[in-house]
């Protein structure tokens, strides 16, 4: 059994998986941590509360994985903690720094915890490690670059990874099928996969980039930032206004697509400018990954947005025929889970698929330890 733990800057989920089913045993999430009037005031709190949760199943746990945000420049794929994977982990901290100190809180725990069983971390940046340079490159000084590890990483990785392959498999193309993911939750990104292997994606250097989220911009002029402190908002103003009250929630006021939609059907013209700009956005980027890809074999939506809003995969793919791209409208609204939702003569499949990283996180955890184990 593998024990999942998800060390947040505000919340701790763990969930305990058996990958030979996959089965799941239990799970949880431990919110409000540290804050006013919560009785969790921190990380050590919630961490013990997750070993009382587990006592019982405490023997038949045989390794933790751990999801970690940022893996800097240096990691390409899981890897079994070890304190030089720790340090390197410290070494990415000023490129995350809400969540990976957050994250080492739960391995160091972890690691007091149960010394005896193998821990593996799990990198959300990992996936993306084979965009290719003239993807991954932004077009700055090389030198500066260089000097502050300034460049695209991508986030969302353990999603994408599960997605792509899950969606590869159901067009009957698992090795070779050209993907582009749709991960659209409160975070939102778009990335396109070619046979396995990412190679590009819309998140940056930070999460910051690329689609409209909930409450944070994605793409801008970057001279917005500097017109803005010149008129004498602070750099931390600027940064907290563009990851904290931007995208839907600075356009309309929600964060929740549900609420948004819900304004939209009533005809509030707030609501359904957050909307268009939000669709429109998604648009531009699946037309990118067209071009990036040459051949799209599935377009698959993941996330809160992707997996319930048939309003949404509906807007966004309208009048995509001249791609190749036909939904099915009622496939579209009907069935749940996962699903093609294209028409039988889409030259594009288009695909439903709920995401599910505590599995994957499981799966590659597992993976490395069989690979590590002394024969
Ligand atoms: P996630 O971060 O993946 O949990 O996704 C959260 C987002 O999914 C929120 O913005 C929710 O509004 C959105 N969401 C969940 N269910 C629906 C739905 N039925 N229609 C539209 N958006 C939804």
């Amino acid at each position: 059994m593998i024990l999942v733990l998800n060390s947040g800057s505000s919340s701790v989920k763990y969930q305990l998986i058996d990958v030979e089913g996959p089965t799941r045993a239990k799970g949880a999430k431990i919110e409000r941590i540290g804050e006013p009037g919560s009785d969790v005031p921190d990380h050590e709190a919630a961490l013990s509360r997750v070993a009382q949760a587990v006592a019982t199943e405490s023997a038949a746990i045989t390794a933790i994985g751990h999801r970690v945000v940022h893996g800097g420049p240096r990691f390409s794929g899981p890897a079994l903690i070890t304190d030089d994977v720790i340090k390197q982990i410290e070494e990415a901290v000023p490129l995350a720094p809400l969540h990976n100190p957050a994250n080492l809180a739960g391995i160091e725990w972890a690691r007091r915890w149960r010394p005896d069983v193998p821990q593996v971390a799990v990198f959300d940046t990992a996936f993306h490690s084979t965009i290719p340079p003239a993807a991954r490159t932004y077009a700055i000084d090389r030198e500066v670059a260089e000097l502050y590890d300034v460049r695209r990483y991508g986030f969302h990785g353990t999603s994408t990874a599960y997605v792509s392959r899950v969606a590869a498999r159901l067009v009957g193309q698992p090795d070779t099928a050209n993907v582009i993911v749709l991960h659209l939750g409160n975070g939102a990104s778009a990335s396109a996969v070619a046979a396995g292997r990412c190679v590009d994606t819309s998140m940056g250097m930070t999460p910051l980039e690329g689609l409209v989220m909930g409450t944070r911009s994605g793409d801008i002029d970057p001279a917005v930032i500097f017109v803005l402190i010149r008129a004498g908002m602070s750099p931390d103003q600027v940064e907290a206004m563009l990851f904290r009250r931007s995208g839907l929630l600075g356009l309309c006021g929600d964060n929740d697509m549900r609420a948004v939609i819900a304004r939209v059907e009533a005809g509030d013209q707030d609501a359904v400018l957050a909307y268009n700009v939000y669709c429109h956005r998604l648009r531009k980027y699946i037309g990118a990954y067209c071009a990036v890809l040459g051949r799209v074999d599935v377009i698959a939506f993941t996330g809160g947005v992707g997996e319930n809003s048939s309003l949404v995969r509906s807007t966004v793919l309208a009048g995509l025929q001249p791609l190749g791209i036909r939904l099915d409208p009622l496939r579209n609204v009907s069935a749940r889970g996962t699903r093609i939702i294209s028409t039988d003569d889409s030259a594009v499949s288009v695909a439903v698929v709920p995401t599910d990283e505590e599995l994957e996180i499981a799966l590659e955890t597992s993976a490395v330890v069989a690979r590590t184990k002394p024969q």
